[in-house]
């Protein structure tokens, strides 16, 4: 089966799925107005209202009698007008007095108008309504029917409802409305799954989970383990796999290079290391080693817990490109970390002889011109730098190795960026969140990976506690004897609203408070500084005369400070769980005992209590990324909106992480045997591949 696709390349979604990818304002009751809070709240095409599942149901199916009716409960009520007593005063409210063979109901309404009210509920005539009966003064009343129509609709109204997750100003019927518009919409698409797969996991078609999704009968049908639910889940899953693997592919057809070093300028740089390397940092370097010499193009993901000691295995690794006669380039998420970087690798390039030059949007002019040049020529060996590195005028004159850190912060599309800046270019991934397999697997596909399980040698473990913010003086006076005796103190205020400007204020309140009682020794670095300002305070804190450093969280990921020995995190139940082991691996760095103390409101609720627990509990960053994956739920892990890490719609990796196993082995099978999608349902996988928005994924097809 062919289908039609309005280019010749075929890189274009498909016609099929024109119907699903039109703006939600063409929905049913969506106008503009509408339509911009749908699109804000759900997303701006109709494929995304085909996504919003329903968090609850509503159930309209009791049917009493007015006098049985219970208090309390909704209820659907067939009913005569009796009359209607319009609002006497003003707040109060507007009467309908109805009543069947059993007794009588009030229809209350607030702010009513009377015209309307009479019309809706002509006086001698039967209706039906729907809504919660309640009892006022011993009558039965019934505020705001949610449904007033005739009898011969009392079928329609007296089911189960589903219930969707609102935005402020749509309402219920409309955002029905609308879903049902878009699943009226949905064209008959092509099965794209194995139908004896499909059978033997007994999972409807994709048109019949939606439509089971979308009316829930009761609250089990709610659940992310029904048939119709896996079976969504599984495409989403497939679509993200399959993307991630036709990527893979990509790569790996572009042959790599054989990058052999002599281990001469590895040599040097060791020898100048103030430490030893430890056991798991000489296995990562090896198996990063025999990438690198292999004729294969290395995607390798080099995980470890903070304060694990990547760089300097990744340093290991560029060094390798160099002896080879090549380059390497650092991408560093931030600015603050690329400047780290730098003054590391600086270090321990020097003794080899190697040139190092730092690229971020801050090196402009004839300044940013030098940079390139050296990069052009090749006399710059290793460069560190943030998205500025991506650039198209940054050329390399033979770019071997690109090591990408924080990887969870970029997408693939960055990975893929700087390393089409040379031939075969070999990846080295590092990521210093400890990532459960699950995800692992969502984010990067298949590839490699080198652990760093191992801490450096001679460190001391962290002692956490947790205190209600009422002992606020209590921290304060604790943190004032740490700072007599000459430690390093971090203060993180945490996010506070969307807003980052007001988060930014409540660290200059903090910091503010805090340097009236000691003065210039409390420093504050927040993400809405000038980048030479933040490079000032950290150096300060790092070396100089601030020992407090008052911070947003621009501190969480990787800096490097060892003399700090206590962090004090407040609202410590507003964060992730993840979130607080990176801040946490700030401290424990060097080999003084440290101490992390949570400052927590009350009162807690039972998932923050549950995080507090763990994190005062262990220290190991594998442990405490899996209980956040149970906890939270993939969704929500590391941040993930800002993250890159991919979002799923449908599936939920705490619960369907076994289906991404299956949808992983699905994907290598289909593309082992078709590996351009060009079979009978490869052409069917690519619809799903577009309907999951992987676009860019179809575009490393060959054809289409
Ligand atoms: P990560 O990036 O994994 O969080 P870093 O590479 O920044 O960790 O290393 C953290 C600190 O530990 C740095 O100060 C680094 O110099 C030091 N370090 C790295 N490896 C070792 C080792 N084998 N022994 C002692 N200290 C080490
Ligand atoms: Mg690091």
């Amino acid at each position: 089966m062919a289908f039609p696709t309005n280019s010749q390349a075929g890189c274009v979604r498909p016609q099929i799925l024109f119907p699903l990818f039109a703006d939600v304002t063409t929905l049913p009751g969506l106008g503009p107005r509408l339509g911009k809070l749908v699109e804000g709240a759900i997303g701006p095409h109709v494929v995304d209202m085909l996504w919003h599942l329903p968090s609850g149901i509503v159930d309209r199916s009791y049917t009493p009698r007015i006098a049985e009716a219970e208090p309390g409960r909704i209820a659907t009520l067939t009913v005569r007008i009796e009359g209607h007593i319009p609002s006497p005063a003003p707040r109060r409210p507007y009467r309908v007095i109805c009543r069947d063979a059993s007794g009588d109901i009030d229809l209350v309404f607030f702010h009513a108008r009377g015209d309307f009210l009479v019309k809706q509920l002509p006086v001698g005539e039967t209706r039906v309504v729907s809504g919660r009966v309640e009892f006022f003064q011993d009558r039965a009343q019934m505020a705001h029917p949610d449904y007033i129509a005739k009898p011969e609709e009392a079928a329609e109204i007296a089911g189960v409802e589903a219930v969707y997750p609102l935005t402020a100003g749509l309402t219920l019927k409309t955002l029905r409305k609308a879903v049902r518009g878009a699943l009226d919409r949905l064209p008959d698409l092509p099965e794209w799954q194995d139908a004896a797969w499909l059978a033997r996991q007994r999972w409807p078609a994709f048109r019949d989970a939606l439509e089971t999704v979308h009316a829930p009968q009761s609250e089990a049908d709610l659940l992310s383990l029904t048939p119709a639910r896996q079976r969504l889940a599984f495409d989403e899953l497939l679509a993200n796999q399959l993307a991630l693997a036709l990527i893979r592919a990509h790569q790996k057809r572009q042959s790599g290079r054989v990058i052999l070093g002599d281990g001469r300028l590895r040599a040097l740089a060791e020898a100048a290391l103030p430490f030893t390397l430890t056991g798991a940092q000489r296995m990562a370097m090896a198996e990063i080693s025999a990438d690198m010499d292999s004729e294969k193009r290395m995607l390798r993901l080099l995980q470890g817990d903070v304060g694990s000691g990547k760089t300097v295995v990744a340093l290991m690794a560029m060094l390798t490109a160099i002896e080879a006669g090549g380059q390497a380039a650092l991408l560093a998420p931030t600015e603050i970390l690329a400047r780290q970087h730098l003054a590391t690798i600086e270090r321990l390039a020097a003794p080899a002889g190697v040139k190092v030059a730092l690229l971020t949007g801050r090196e402009k002019g004839k300044n940013r011109e030098a940079i390139l040049a050296g990069l052009a020529s090749g006399e710059t060996g290793i460069v560190v730098g943030t998205h500025a590195l991506i650039q198209e005028d940054v050329v390399f004159r033979d770019l071997m190795l690109a090591v990408i850190d924080e990887q969870h912060r970029f997408g693939v599309h960055q990975r893929i960026a700087l390393s089409g800046k040379g031939r075969g270019v070999d990846v080295l991934v590092m990521t210093a969140t400890p990532i459960p397999r699950t995800l692992t697997l969502t984010a990067y596909g298949d590839l490699d990976v080198s652990r760093l399980t191992e801490k450096p040698a001679g460190r001391k473990p962290i002692v956490t506690i947790a205190k209600p913010t009422e002992s606020l003086e209590e921290v304060v006076a604790a943190v004032e004897r740490a700072l007599n005796a000459g430690n390093k103190v971090y203060w993180v205020c945490p996010l506070v609203a969307e807003s980052e400007a007001l988060d930014v204020a409540a660290a200059e309140e903090r910091h503010a408070a805090l340097a009236q009682r000691f003065g210039p020794h409390a420093g504050l670095v927040h993400g809405r500084m000038k980048g030479a300002d933040k490079d000032r305070v950290m150096e300060e804190f790092s070396r100089g005369a601030v020992d407090l450093l008052v911070s947003t969280t621009v501190i969480e990921v990787g800096v490097d400070v060892p003399a700090a020995t206590i962090m004090v995190i407040e609202h410590a139940e507003r964060f992730g769980l993840a979130q607080l082991h990176q801040l946490r691996g700030r401290i424990g760095r060097g080999d003084k005992p440290s101490t992390c103390i949570l400052l927590y409101q009350k009162p807690l609720s039972e998932t923050a209590t549950a995080r507090l627990k763990i994190l005062r509990e262990t220290e190991d960053g594998f442990v405490i990324a899996e209980e956040d994956l149970k906890l939270r739920g993939a969704g929500d892990l590391l941040g993930t909106k800002q993250s890159g890490m991919p979002t799923f719609r449908l599936a939920d990796l705490s619960v369907h992480g076994e289906l991404l196993q299956a949808a992983r082995d699905d994907a290598r099978l289909v593309l082992d045997r078709d590996p351009e999608l060009q079979g009978e349902r490869g052409q069917r996988l690519r619809v799903l591949l577009y309907l999951f928005e992987r676009d860019a994924a179809v575009r490393y097809l060959r054809s289409g």
